[in-house]
């Protein structure tokens, strides 16, 4: 039998799916929807985040279900998966047919999302095939703080293109902080105002990947000339640079020529320059030249702010005091408020109750509850001495013998990665350390866990006691 094309299917069952369900609900749980694979037998589907899978998996399979019988005649293995960077569309949608192992994206343009297939002009442009973005990701949907004031004001001056002034551009910030959506919002900028321009939005992985692929297939000037050759590059994610050694001279090179050329850069991380494990010196200086701008957490009325945005975006006016409720509870990044603001308006659509502070309670309580269930550095250090058998004045001190070095390195381990707590208040928790110990100690006990066992054990004993195993 033959498959239809997977967009063509995505826009089928799209159409079914909204004769299936009121427009609320569509406009709650499924906008979304994506195909990311279909074989014969099976079709699988993504939404951008796992509340949506699970909602979906549980109230609306048989939705889709229905749906995808109208489209093929007949039933499909349906699964559906999360993820996360769906939303960013930078993923491209697949098609496989049985004996055939070769990926639509060899054979067929990228099929963007539902946004995009509407609007074309705003993907891709000759010569450019690459550029796929989210569509709300605009500096019109961006809330502007006193957190994110600096990085969207020099974002919207890179966009203008007037002058170099901020070159590179490098943003950093914790997960969920807004940085993707800035990249891509320069992006749409550009693509409105000035279309001979040629731009590049990519992933750190997505240069890493193409890197690795150039030198596998000895195609290294054929990458360089692409690299080489734009007026503004975008890379989301430099941190994962971090240990690839080859990928960060290769970066290096791009980066002087660019530059050199007098092209914009704009790059995004997860932490400052000088906070990359095992990043060059000289890829540090340089990711200092230009402007160095943090975005930091929201505070209360921008995260207000921002709940009135996301809800309006969902197509509801939501109460003060639900928007003030979740605004005082959801503190920790802005995904984390969409998705809370998603649950209370989905709890009411499904429930057909009204949408009040006793609902938003209600659909809020599991969350809240791992969000009390956070855990903090004293809890590490708490089960990490108890492992250990050591005392915490010991992982304070200045002992440097490996009975107490080790406990105090895989504390800075688990603390950076379960606690919201910077370097340096890492560093300073364990006698007032420099922010560059704990960086040494990360990437210490990253590597060596790679390769002795008893380590690895240690360090999940203490993740499992945490209760995040
Ligand atoms: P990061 O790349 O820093 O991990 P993202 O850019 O992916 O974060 O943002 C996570 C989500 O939060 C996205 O859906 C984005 O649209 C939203 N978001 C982040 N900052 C803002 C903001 N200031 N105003 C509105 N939405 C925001
Ligand atoms: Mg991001």
């Amino acid at each position: 039998m033959q498959l239809p094309d997977a967009a063509v299917a995505l826009d089928k069952i799209d159409s079914c799916i909204q004769e299936l369900v009121t427009p609320q609900q569509y406009r709650t749980w499924f906008q979304s929807l994506k195909i990311t694979e279909i074989t014969q037998n099976d079709i699988t589907f993504s939404v951008s985040n796992n509340f949506l899978r699970e909602w979906i998996s549980h109230y609306y399979q048989d939705t889709i279900r229905k749906a995808v019988f109208q489209v093929y005649g007949r039933n499909l293995k349906i699964s559906i998966c999360s993820d996360p960077d769906s939303e960013s569309g930078n993923d491209h949608i697949k098609t496989k047919t049985s004996g055939s192992n070769r990926t639509s994206r060899e054979k067929q343009p990228p099929v963007r999302n539902r946004d995009y297939h509407q609007n074309p002009a705003l993907v891709s442009r000759p010569g450019n095939p690459d550029i796929v973005l989210n569509s709300k990701y605009t500096f019109d949907n961006f809330i502007i703080g006193p957190s994110n004031q600096l990085a969207y004001a020099a974002a919207v001056a890179v966009s203008d293109f007037s002058s170099l002034t901020y070159n590179p551009l490098f943003l950093h910030g914790s997960v969920g902080l807004g940085k993707t959506h800035l990249l891509q919002a320069v992006c749409h900028k550009q693509l409105i105002t000035s279309r001979e321009r040629k731009i590049l939005y990519l992933s750190c992985e997505t240069f890493t990947n193409q890197f690795i692929s150039a030198i596998e297939t000895g195609d290294l000037r054929n990458f360089r000339n692409k690299y080489r050759h734009i007026d503004l590059i975008l890379v989301d994610d430099i941190h994962l640079i971090a240990n690839k050694e080859r990928t960060q001279e290769e970066f290096f090179h791009t980066f002087n020529s660019l530059y050199n050329a007098g092209k914009q850069i704009v790059l995004s991380s997860d932490s400052p320059p000088s906070e990359i494990p095992t990043l060059q010196e000289r890829l540090i200086s340089r990711f200092k030249w230009g402007l160095v701008a943090q975005i930091e957490p929201p505070n209360f009325e921008t995260r207000f702010a921002i709940l009135r945005k996301k809800a309006h975006l969902l197509g509801h006016e939501v109460p003060d005091d639900i928007l003030n409720f979740l605004a005082e509870n959801v503190n920790t990044n802005i995904r984390e408020l969409e998705g809370a603001i998603t649950k209370v308006i989905g709890y009411s659509v499904l429930t057909e109750s009204p949408l009040d502070l006793a609902l938003s309670h209600r659909a809020m309580r599991d969350v809240l509850k791992t969000n009390s269930s956070k855990i903090t550095i004293d809890d590490i250090v708490r089960v990490t001495t108890k492992k250990f058998n050591v005392k915490l004045s010991d992982l304070q001190s200045k002992k440097r013998n490996q009975s107490i070095t080790l406990p105090r390195q895989i504390c800075m381990y688990v603390a950076k990665k379960h606690t919201p707590l910077s370097l340096q208040e890492i560093g300073g928790y364990f006698g007032g350390r420099d922010h560059t110990t704990v960086i040494y100690a990360i990437d210490k006990i990253t590597k060596a866990m790679k390769n002795n066992e008893q380590l690895y054990q240690n360090v999940s004993d203490v993740m499992i006691k945490l209760g995040k195993d």
